[in-house]
């Protein structure tokens, strides 16, 4: 006889966590959406603008900022002094029509106890704009953007030093979720716990392969945000 409250006995234990790191693009939206392959066109399409390449070298260029700087924008600040709010309001120029309310992903953040906030490369108007498309913004209680980190994008261990100074909280007591690997490194290092969101497609991975794509600063993964969320015992509610 099936028992239809039955659980398994292994539960991710998030008891300890009173402060919910969110990273934007392919982490709180599915990355087979449709949404990330406009950005990544977009940042193409810039490069090619901006330099006068074709397709293949921009996307070469871009490939290469990427590893260089960790972002291509922080490519383009360091090696042409961009104005990173002309890049990021080209960029993030897309459509969102594929994006819906996620109620299920709604109800796993409004369970959670403490404190919670997107933490993206991007900038904050793209923050809210998706997260009002999906129904969540009002979860959360700050965005820490591009900017607010001084255009030090993750994985730049100041960026998150500067997220934990906010609350003024130790990294022992926050989660970070995030599907680059890579940008789990410094948050581990802090005393985080990691939530990798996995996923097969192409752009997640990000070109090539970083020195720290070990496997150590994973502590969790999960295919989508919010079942995760859904699964894990938490504290009790502040
Ligand atoms: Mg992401």
């Amino acid at each position: 006889m099936t028992r239809p409250d039955f659980r398994p006995d292994f539960r991710p234990d998030f008891r300890h966590v009173d402060v919910w790191l969110f990273d934007l693009d392919n982490t709180l939206y599915d990355a087979n959406c449709g949404v990330f392959p406009q950005i990544d066109r977009n940042m193409k399409r810039f490069l090619m603008a901006e330099f006068g390449l074709d397709e293949a070298r921009a996307h070469a260029y871009q490939k290469e900022l990427y590893r260089d700087y960790g972002t291509t924008l922080s490519g383009l600040m360091n090696r042409h002094n961009m104005d990173p709010a002309r890049f990021l309001e080209h960029v993030h120029d897309i459509d969102l029509a594929e994006l819906a309310h996620d109620a299920h992903l709604r109800e796993a953040l409004a369970r959670l106890p403490g404190r919670k906030a997107i933490f993206t490369n991007g900038s904050r108007r793209h923050a809210e704009n998706i997260a009002a498309k999906l129904g969540v913004l009002d979860e959360f209680d700050a965005i820490f953007d591009i900017v607010s980190a001084d255009y030090r994008p993750k994985p730049d261990p100041l960026a998150y030093e500067a997220v934990l100074g906010h609350y003024g909280a130790k990294g022992e007591r926050a989660a970070m979720f995030e599907d680059l690997k890579r940008n789990l490194v410094p948050a581990a290092a802090l005393g985080m716990t990691t939530v990798w969101i996995a996923n097969d497609a192409p752009w997640s991975h990000g070109g090539p392969p970083m020195p720290d794509d070990g496997e150590d600063h994973v502590h969790h993964v999960a295919e989508a945000v919010a079942a995760f969320l859904h699964s894990i015992e938490t504290g009790d509610p502040a």
